[in-house]
C-alpha cells in the first residue's frame, strides 16, 4: 500500500550486491563521479569529455570508427537505432533467435516494414552459422543480418566473427547486439568488421543504467546516407545525433545530454582501459571458473555447453524440487543478494548469476556460494 504524499521521505536502498543479469554492481569511483556538479551540456568543459568519452568506446569496442557514441536511452533504443538507420520498408532481414534479444530484433524489423527471415536455435545453444549460412543462400535478397553475441536470457555467446564473415560473403551489413558482452568477453568491431553494434551501460561497464554506446562502420555510414526514406524516428536519427556528438566546432543541439551519467561512463570506460581489455576479459573468465567451482561442489549444472558460456551470465538449472522464488528471495533477504530469474523458456526453471564488471570480484563469487550453499540445505 502507497504512503499518503506527506509521509514520503528521500529513498534510501539498501546496498545489494547486483549478481543477476543487469544492472550489475557499480564502481564505487564511478558513483562518486555521478554526483560531481552538473555543467551545461554545451559547456567546452563537457564538450572535450564527450570526446574522451568517444575515444574510450572506440577502444572498449575495439575501433577507430568515427561514428561511435553514447546513446542518451537504455540497450534497447541503442537497439532501435541501429534497426531504424539502417532497415528501410520493404527490406529482407536474417534474424538470429536463440532467447529473448533476439526475438526483439525481430521485432524492430518488423515494425520498420520490413521482412524478418528468421534462423531459431534452441535456448542454451549459440546461433548455428550453418544455419545462417543456409538462409543467406535462400535469401540472395537480404540486406542485413542481426544477431546477439551474448544472449543474456541464457548465458549463450555465439561466434561474432564467424557470422559476419558469412554476412559480409553474402552482401550483407551486420547488426550486432553486444550489450552484455562489451567489456566481459572478446569484442573486435574492426578486425571482425562488424557493422551496426550496439551495447548498454549496465552490464559488464559496470555503470549506471540508460546509456547505450553503439558504432557504425563507414559501411553502416554509406548504408545510412543512401536511404530513400526518411527514419521514422527523429530522436534515434542517428545523422542528426552525430552533428551533436561529432564537434570539430560545430557542435549543435539536438538534445539535453544526460550530463551526469555521461561523467559516470567516461570514469568506468577509464577504468576498462587502465585495466586493459585482455586484463578484463581475463578477470571474468577467472570469477566464472571460481564460480563453477564451487557450483561444482553443490551439484548445480550449466544450461549452456562449455565452449559457448558467457563468463558474465553463468545459467545454471534449478536443482529438482527447489522453490526458485523462495531461494531467490532468502538471497535477497538474508545476503541483500540479487541474482536472476530465468526469462522465457528458461522461466522457473533456471537462475542467471552474472559476474560483471566490477561484479566480478573474489568476495561476489564467495558470496553467492555461500548464499546459495545455506539456500539449498
Ligand atoms: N539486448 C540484450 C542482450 C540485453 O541483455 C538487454 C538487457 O538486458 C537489452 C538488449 C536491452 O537493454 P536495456 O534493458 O538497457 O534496454
Amino acid at each position: 500500500m502507497a504512503r499518503s504524499i506527506s509521509e514520503i521521505q528521500s529513498f534510501q536502498p539498501v546496498a545489494r550486491t547486483l549478481m543477476g543479469p543487469g544492472p550489475s554492481d557499480i564502481y564505487p569511483a564511478v558513483l562518486q563521479a555521478l554526483s560531481r556538479p552538473t555543467v551545461g551540456h554545451l559547456d567546452p568543459l563537457f564538450i572535450a569529455m564527450m570526446d574522451e568519452v568517444k575515444q574510450l568506446l572506440q577502444y572498449a569496442f575495439q575501433t577507430d570508427n568515427p561514428f561511435t557514441l553514447a546513446i542518451s536511452a537504455p540497450g534497447s533504443a541503442g537497439m532501435e537505432a541501429c534497426f531504424v538507420n539502417l532497415v528501410e520498408p520493404g527490406e529482407k532481414v536474417i534474424v538470429c533467435r536463440n532467447g529473448v534479444f533476439g526475438d526483439r530484433m525481430r521485432e524492430n524489423v518488423e515494425r520498420c516494414g520490413a521482412t524478418a527471415v528468421m534462423v531459431d536455435d534452441a535456448w542454451g545453444a549459440p546461433v548455428s552459422p550453418e544455419k545462417v549460412e543456409a538462409a543467406l543462400k535462400a535469401h540472395p535478397d537480404a540486406s542485413t543480418l542481426a544477431f546477439v553475441h551474448a544472449e543474456t536470457s541464457t548465458g549463450a555467446c555465439s561466434d561474432a566473427q564467424t557470422l559476419a564473415r558469412l554476412a559480409r560473403e553474402h552482401g550483407c551489413l551486420t547488426i550486432v547486439d553486444a550489450v552484455t558482452s562489451l567489456g566481459g568477453v572478446p569484442l573486435k568491431v574492426d578486425e571482425w568488421q562488424l557493422d551496426a553494434v550496439y551495447s548498454g551501460s549496465q552490464k559488464c561497464l559496470s555503470c549506471v543504467p540508460g546509456l547505450s554506446p553503439v558504432t557504425f562502420s563507414p559501411r553502416a555510414v554509406a548504408k545510412m546516407q543512401s536511404r530513400t526514406h526518411k527514419v521514422q524516428s527523429w530522436f534515434l536519427d542517428q545523422s542528426l545525433v552525430l552533428g551533436y556528438w561529432s564537434g570539430e566546432g560545430k557542435r549543435s543541439y539536438h538534445h539535453t545530454a544526460p550530463v551526469n551519467s555521461l561523467y559516470a561512463l567516461h570514469e568506468s570506460l577509464l577504468r576498462l582501459y587502465q585495466e586493459g581489455l585482455e586484463h578484463a576479459w581475463q578477470r571474468h573468465q577467472d570469477m566464472h571458473q571460481h564460480l563453477k567451482a564451487g557450483l561444482d561442489e553443490l551439484g548445480i549444472t550449466f544450461v549452456v555447453d562449455q565452449p559457448y558460456r558467457l563468463p558474465q551470465l553463468n545459467a545454471v538449472t534449478i536443482p529438482d524440487g527447489v522453490d526458485d522464488a523462495a531461494v531467490r528471495q532468502h538471497l535477497l533477504t538474508t545476503y541483500n543478494l540479487e541474482i536472476g530469474a530465468g526469462l522465457g523458456d528458461l522461466a522457473g526453471k533456471a537462475w542467471r548469476i552474472g559476474l560483471m564488471g566490477y561484479g566480478a570480484r573474489h568476495e561476489n563469487v564467495a558470496l553467492c556460494l555461500k548464499a546459495l550453499e545455506n539456500a539449498l540445505r
